[in-house]
């Protein structure tokens, strides 16, 4: 009978033992089912980041929503994303008052400019957020490289202790790397873009481009005012042949500068051709303070002192203005009729300023 009871005693504690290893290891692949789902979540949310980085080139928004995308991804409380900007490390997207952005010590920084991240946890405070948004308890610091080189950094903050683990520096840090390359990719659009708008020798807007804006501001601008000026070098090929071609492409460079230096904001200057310009004069009040501002122009080239290789020389310039919509129905139209005061200017004998109404 006793050997009965030892049996079924014996086989109880068996059933017990394997019945708990089971559990164990049913916990454990439930366990590893659900990192791999956590992985898997992370991967996809990495490929969607990474989507949508290429869609979004050119786009000076781009980090903003990066930003925004890290909130919502990581659910956690503030992100900001902190680029270098020559010599200093600018704020370039938060969700924070920029008042109450987490100061990164010299000691941490450069930590992060070697490749390496950093997690604060903390049961108390880690610094006076003072905004009254809930203390920050969990941080951590990501460096943003671009191959090598040090760009920036991303500052995750969480009002929970404990929050962050290396999960979340292992998927910063690939967002880190997609950003990286989006903000190269944007420098690199950004100069091609620039390159086909731009003339190389003088800096200023080409011909096309002063063509596309202001045909787009008469379709666009109902009952638009502006002015347009044709502008051409005095005795230009006289100042190639005297003082040699390379002097006469630094007076060009010059000159641009200055007449670029002299117009507002929403006024537009290109080269048309050769040693011409076209400005688009944005402000109309009266046709004589469009002469004037433009009279001061010719004033002031006139007075310049352009040095180069060793030699200084004056220059001059005629200028013919007309007014849109008084002097033509289309750019065309306009550009002809600056056309015909420039030639009236070079008649009169050059250095003059002729307008089609004063
Ligand atoms: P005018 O007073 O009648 O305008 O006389 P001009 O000699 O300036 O005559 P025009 O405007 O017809 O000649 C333009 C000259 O400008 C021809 C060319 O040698 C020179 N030129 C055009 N583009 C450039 C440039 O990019 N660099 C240099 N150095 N010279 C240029
Ligand atoms: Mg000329
Ligand atoms: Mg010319």
């Amino acid at each position: 009978m006793s050997n009965y009871k030892e049996l079924y005693e014996q086989l109880l504690k068996e059933y017990g033992d394997y019945k708990n290893f089971s559990e164990r290891n049913y916990q454990m692949a439930m366990e590893k089912i659900i990192k791999l789902e956590k992985s898997l979540d992370a991967m996809v949310n990495i490929i969607e980041v990474s989507k949508y980085i290429n869609s979004y080139l050119g786009d000076e928004n781009l980090i903003p929503m990066i930003n925004d995308m890290i909130l919502g991804i990581l659910g956690v409380s503030y992100s900001s994303i902190y680029i270098k900007e020559e010599d200093t490390i600018e704020i370039r997207a938060t969700n924070k008052s920029t008042k109450y952005c987490y100061y990164v010590s010299e000691e941490k920084l450069r930590a992060l400019e070697n490749h390496e991240p950093f997690i604060i946890n903390s049961e108390s405070a880690i610094y006076e957020s003072e905004d009254g948004s809930g203390e920050i308890h969990s941080l951590i610091g990501v460096p943003i490289h671009l191959r090598d080189k040090f760009i920036g950094y991303f500052i995750v903050e969480h009002t929970l202790w404990n929050f962050f683990s290396d999960e979340h520096i292992k998927f910063i840090t690939s967002i880190a790397n997609q950003i990286a390359i989006a903000l190269e990719n944007n420098f690199l659009y950004n100069k091609v873009r620039e390159s086909s708008i731009k003339d190389p020798l003088m800096g200023i807007f080409n011909r096309r481009y002063f063509f596309d804006r202001v045909s787009n501001i008469i379709k666009t601008e109902k009952d638009k005012k502006f002015a347009v000026v044709m502008m051409d070098m005095d005795y230009f090929k006289k100042v190639n042949d005297i003082y040699g071609h390379p002097f006469g492409d630094e007076v060009l460079k010059q000159i641009a500068e200055l007449v670029h230096d002299s117009i507002d904001i929403n006024d537009i200057v290109a080269r048309y051709g050769g040693e011409e310009l076209v400005i688009y004069l944005d402000r109309v009040e009266t046709f004589s303070a469009v002469y004037e501002k433009i009279e001061e122009i010719r004033r002031k080239i006139s007075l310049k002192d352009i040095e180069y290789g060793g030699q200084t020389k004056r220059n001059t310039a005629s200028f013919g203005i007309s007014f849109y919509p008084e002097d033509g129905k289309n750019l065309e139209e306009i550009l002809g009729c600056a056309d015909d005061m420039l030639y009236k200017a070079k008649e009169m004998g050059r250095n003059i300023v002729v307008s089609s109404r004063r």
